[in-house]
């Protein structure tokens, strides 16, 4: 299968070549010439990672099937729940837990997965991946970059606007590839000037002179993007295992969304006949997409907020050049759009055609969403992360009649001071206490993986302003 830019039909390359390259070399996002029909009802019983291997087997076709095969079977492997998802009911809504796998949150789906698709891509040339990152990008992209040959990976995170658990993960990652810098910005200034560093020509240039080539692991890069659309066919066939739906029924998504990668794996998922109703895109006081959504007016002219769902702070979400590609179909005005994001922070489309996708956008305020914390634990037991908890609001402010699948994006364990402000938990210790008070209280497991955290020495610690992102990954150029 053919990818091309969404600014430009004729710039066209196998998937390889798009996954080795992240963006398109006009600024555009690569998408699928088709999206194929996927005979999903054949697959209910299968095994997590035969699904997976069947979808990238669809969208990747220039991949020996037998290498994505054991690709997949390798990177599931350290999942921890049976079939990589874990699930749990609420009344009318299935919550599909992402969040089993060695970070804690749902980028492992797709990172643990990347590693193998840009080492096959890249065939013997040197990678440097350049990532920004809201705060589980970052550590689920070094998970699964560290010590990968021929490689290494440069992570951008705003160093005052992830949590404390987030921030830890970071900077006591292993290997000898990785490097990890807070910048003073937000996540959209991390993002933004990733993207110029990738339109750099001369950078560009200088990278090739030293024998390095720059890609993203950002889900920009559509080896993110398909591997997501694979736990949404699985959860639709888990409904029907489980006898909550029959074959065919139609079911609701909800998505804690920021760069709009995740719900718009949903939306691939629906094209190749998952029968899904409505997509709810859940958002938090940055709600730049619910407003997008609602009127047809995206518009990044508002005030930044830090939130306590901060890997949702983001008003530039990159996938939304993707979402414009299912609905505008014209590469044309999708580039006319794009350029009149840039120059006046702004554009526009019909709303009408946003509401045939079955697209819908709601927003909570931080006190929603502790809110809905303590309800549903204080009715059920069952804990939600401050993001899940969003797309919790966002369902009941939807009142959705159908069954819901609600993606639950990352432990609650990775939020610890939220989570313990909305049960009313002491926070006299130190964050390890925290995650232990909580432990006790909820009878859920602390992921190990975020324990060992506190034994490991932090290696990086430096914070830098935007302006020197583009000196520090011209590390090891020659002269
Ligand atoms: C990345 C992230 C999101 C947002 O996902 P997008 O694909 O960027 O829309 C939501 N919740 C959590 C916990 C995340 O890590």
């Amino acid at each position: 299968m053919n990818y091309y830019s969404t600014r430009n039909k004729d710039e066209r390359v196998r998937a390889k070549e798009a996954i080795f390259r992240g963006p398109a070399d006009d600024g555009g996002l690569y998408v699928p010439e088709t999206i194929p029909a996927f005979p999903y009802e054949d697959f209910l019983n299968a095994k997590y990672e035969e699904l997976a291997a069947a979808v990238l087997n669809v969208f990747f076709d220039d991949f020996d099937p037998a290498y994505l095969k054991e690709s997949a079977k390798k990177a599931y492997a350290s999942f921890k729940a049976e079939g990589a998802v874990g699930y749990h009911d609420l009344d009318g809504i299935t919550v599909a837990e992402l969040f089993h796998g060695p970070t804690a949150a749902f980028k492992d789906f797709a990172l643990q997965m990347l590693p193998y698709l840009m080492a096959d891509s890249a065939d013997g040339r040197r990678v440097r991946i350049l990532t920004a990152t809201s705060g589980d990008t970052g550590k689920a992209a070094l998970a699964g970059f560290q010590d990968v040959e021929n490689t290494d990976i440069f992570v951008f995170y705003p160093a005052d606007g992830v949590s404390t658990m987030q921030k830890l993960q970071m900077t006591t990652q292993e290997g000898n590839n990785v490097h990890v810098f807070g910048i003073r910005g937000n996540f959209d200034d991390a993002q933004r000037t990733v993207k110029s560093l990738f339109r750099d020509e001369g950078l560009r240039e200088e990278g090739r002179a030293s024998g390095i080539e720059f890609s993203s692991a950002n889900s920009i890069n559509i080896g993110r993007l398909v591997p997501q659309v694979v736990y949404y066919i699985y959860s639709y066939l888990e409904l029907v295992r489980r006898n909550t739906i029959a074959m065919g029924d139609k079911v609701d998504v909800c998505v804690p969304t920021g760069n709009f990668g995740n719900i718009l794996a949903a939306m691939y998922a629906k094209r190749m006949g998952v029968p899904f109703g409505d997509f709810i895109c859940a958002s938090n006081k940055n709600h730049v997409l619910t407003d997008f959504i609602q009127t047809g007016v995206y518009d990044t002219h508002r005030d930044f907020y830090k939130t306590t769902s901060p890997s949702m702070d983001i008003l530039v979400a990159s996938n939304i050049e993707r979402f414009l590609q299912l609905i505008l179909k014209n590469n044309d005005k999708i580039r006319e759009k794009m350029e009149s994001l840039q120059e006046t922070g702004r554009f526009e489309i019909s709303e009408d055609l946003i509401r045939r996708a079955k697209l819908v956008g709601y927003w909570s305020t931080d006190d929603e969403g502790e809110a809905r914390i303590k309800e549903v634990f204080d009715a059920t037991g069952y804990l939600m992360d401050p993001h899940t908890a969003v797309a919790y609001d966002g369902i009941k402010k939807h009142g959705s009649n159908r069954h819901v699948l609600l993606m639950a994006t990352a432990s609650p364990y990775k939020f610890p001071e939220t989570v313990a402000d909305a049960l009313s938990l002491e926070k006299a210790g130190d964050e390890k206490e925290l995650l232990q008070s909580i432990e006790e209280t909820s009878h859920m497991a602390i992921p190990e993986e975020l324990l060992e955290v506190f034994e490991k020495p932090v290696r990086f610690e430096n914070a830098i302003d935007i302006e020197d992102m583009a000196r520090v990954v011209r590390e090891g150029f020659d002269d």
